[in-house]
């Protein structure tokens, strides 16, 4: 018999419509339809909607993972949407087991005729104990499509084809009658485990627009030990901001640049003041291809784990992660 873990969190795959209130709120976990063959195990460390989950709760879960990896053949995660990528990117970062680890959850909530729940937790429940599986890091099922943590994001707020992300999948799962068809197109690079014992770390995200002339800069500065800005396009700014950045980076504190533009790298091309070049020439680091929200996680992590500057930027300029 195979041993399957199945970790649930909240989101709308645990939701139903709110008895005391409006909306639909996290309230019944769901079970995962027939398995034969398979002893599932369920946990519920804390049931809850994603804009609820913090990095505490990532490294919670982290914990409980490793906890159960040995005793299991895969392990799944129900998670809500919104927040998803960041979880999974979390435990990217810092799950050491080869273990599979699989995250799913659902667009339409269990009240819906379109419900997609069941669907995709049958499909992460096979695709975490498929043998090929193994050693791939943390994945992301929906709809069949199998993502690589270190790319997956939510690109549509309400259509059941929720996910997505640059280069796209790197698998799919199918099923015909009982039989499930898992066929994987890529390996995700090998990974640096980076695995802090707690988060004390505090980082910001500013998000960049046109006229913007650093407001609010100051005041995340001061209560943040690093900050990630979601720049204009390959990772520029106005004007402006190059002053900042640059005191803030003397100062011996990171800012990273991610781009808010959804897909493609930051790289330093533009010499105008405030280009990608000149931000990098004052100490700024490019994020390469991640997004603001999971460069800030990265972020978040080397600095509770006490690297310095020149070591985050390492990190970063190296891709190792
Ligand atoms: N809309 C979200 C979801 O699909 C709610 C959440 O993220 O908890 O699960």
């Amino acid at each position: 018999m195979k041993r399957l873990a199945v970790i649930h969190t909240g989101g709308t795959i645990a939701s139903r419509p709110n008895p005391d209130g409006p909306g639909v709120t996290p309230q019944a976990a769901p079970s995962v339809p027939g398995l034969p063959g398979v002893i599932v195990h369920d946990y519920q460390p804390f049931n809850l909607p994603s804009p609820h989950v913090t990095p505490a709760h990532m490294l919670a879960l982290a914990h409980l993972i490793e906890q159960l990896a040995p005793g299991h053949d895969g392990i799944v995660v129900t998670h809500g949407t919104d927040t998803l990528e960041e979880t999974a990117f979390f435990l990217h970062l810092t799950l050491a087991t080869q273990t599979p680890v699989v995250l799913t959850g659902s667009m339409r909530h269990a009240e819906e005729a379109s419900w997609d729940g069941p669907g995709n937790l049958l499909d992460a429940a096979q695709v975490a104990l498929h043998p090929q599986s193994r050693g791939r890091g943390p994945l992301a099922v929906f709809g069949g499509d199998i993502y690589d943590a270190r790319t997956v994001t939510k690109v549509h707020t309400t259509a059941v084809d929720a996910f997505g992300g640059y280069p796209g999948p790197i698998g799919r799962i199918d099923r015909v009658g009982d039989s499930a068809h898992l066929r994987y197109f890529a390996m995700p690079e090998a990974r640096p485990v980076y695995a802090p014992p707690a988060l004390p770390a505090h980082v910001e995200i500013l998000y960049a627009y046109a006229g913007w002339q650093g407001e609010g800069y100051a005041e995340a500065d001061a209560r943040s030990d690093g900050l990630v800005i979601a720049a204009l396009g390959t990772g520029n700014l106005p004007a402006e901001l190059l002053p900042l950045i640059a005191r803030t980076t003397t100062s011996g504190k990171p800012v990273v640049i991610a781009t808010r533009t959804h897909a493609g790298p930051v790289i330093p091309i533009y010499g105008y003041p405030g280009g990608g070049a000149t931000l990098v020439e004052a100490g700024a680091i490019p994020a390469s291809f991640l997004n603001a929200h999971k460069a800030r996680l990265l972020l978040l992590v080397l600095l509770s784990l006490g690297r310095d500057l020149g070591e985050i930027r390492q990190v970063f300029e190296a891709g190792a992660f």
